[in-house]
């Protein structure tokens, strides 16, 4: 049997950074849900649709050809067989992907996508509903959270070290709407499993994150 590990949590609690280096450590695939929402949400950006269109939501995107590829080791998404790994992590395809994610047909299909990724492969799968939708038997599922002001000031960090200008507030203002959205929506909300392990990572360090994890996984082998 293949081991799934589920990692949910809000917008910038570090779960990819996590999720990959458990991936790498254990050997398993890591998939990131998040990328395949920003795809749909860039389809959606591209094909002029506002958010508010729900009606065309609903229909356009069953015509997006979403896919997932594996190159040196990293996951790719693909969109009409375009990679567009490069171009989905803007604020406003986020935003987007934020505000299209409600849709019932677009979760549809992005989780049978997800729910085949993780049946014949050891994968740690990051996103919002895995541990409550997707993978309701994931071995392991974890609920990583930090504060607000934490998670604000490391996105922030981030478009600074690329050298891109950042509003701090902003920034916080924005990552407290789209928790609210997440949390508040009818279809998948994010919320804590009712058996996942809880992990604050507002005080944690990286490493500090990844081991509680890992040894998760080895107390269920
Ligand atoms: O994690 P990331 O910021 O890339 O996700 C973008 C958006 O996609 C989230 O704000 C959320 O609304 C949506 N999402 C979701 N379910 C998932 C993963 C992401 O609804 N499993």
């Amino acid at each position: 049997m293949s081991i799934n590990v589920a990692i949910d949590g809000p917008a910038g609690a570090g779960k990819s950074t996590i999720a990959k280096l458990i991936a790498k450590k254990m050997g398993y695939i890591y998939v990131d849900t998040g990328a395949m929402y920003r795809a749909m949400a860039l389809y959606f950006i591209r094909n002029g649709i506002k958010p508010e269109e729900t009606q065309k939501v609903s229909e356009k995107c069953k015509d997006a050809d979403i896919s997932i590829a594996y190159r040196d080791g990293e996951q790719v998404v693909l969109l009409d067989d375009e990679n567009v790994n490069g171009l989905i992590r803007t604020e406003e395809v986020g935003n987007m992907a934020s505000a299209t994610s409600a849709n019932k047909n677009v979760r549809e299909k992005l989780v049978e996508l997800q729910k085949k990724l993780a049946a014949n492969a050891d994968v740690v799968m990051d996103g919002r509903d895995i541990g409550t939708v997707v993978l309701p038997n994931a071995d392991v599922k974890i609920y990583l959270t930090a504060s607000s002001a934490v998670r604000a000031k490391r996105r922030y960090d981030e478009l600074v070290a690329k050298g891109e200008k950042a509003d701090l507030s902003t920034i916080e203002a924005d990552i407290i709407e789209r928790d609210h959205r997440d949390m508040t929506r009818e279809i998948s909300p994010l919320k804590q499993a009712d058996d996942a392990v809880l992990v604050d990572s507002s005080y944690m360090t990286i490493d500090e994150v990844v081991q509680t994890v890992v040894d998760l996984i080895k107390k269920i082998k």
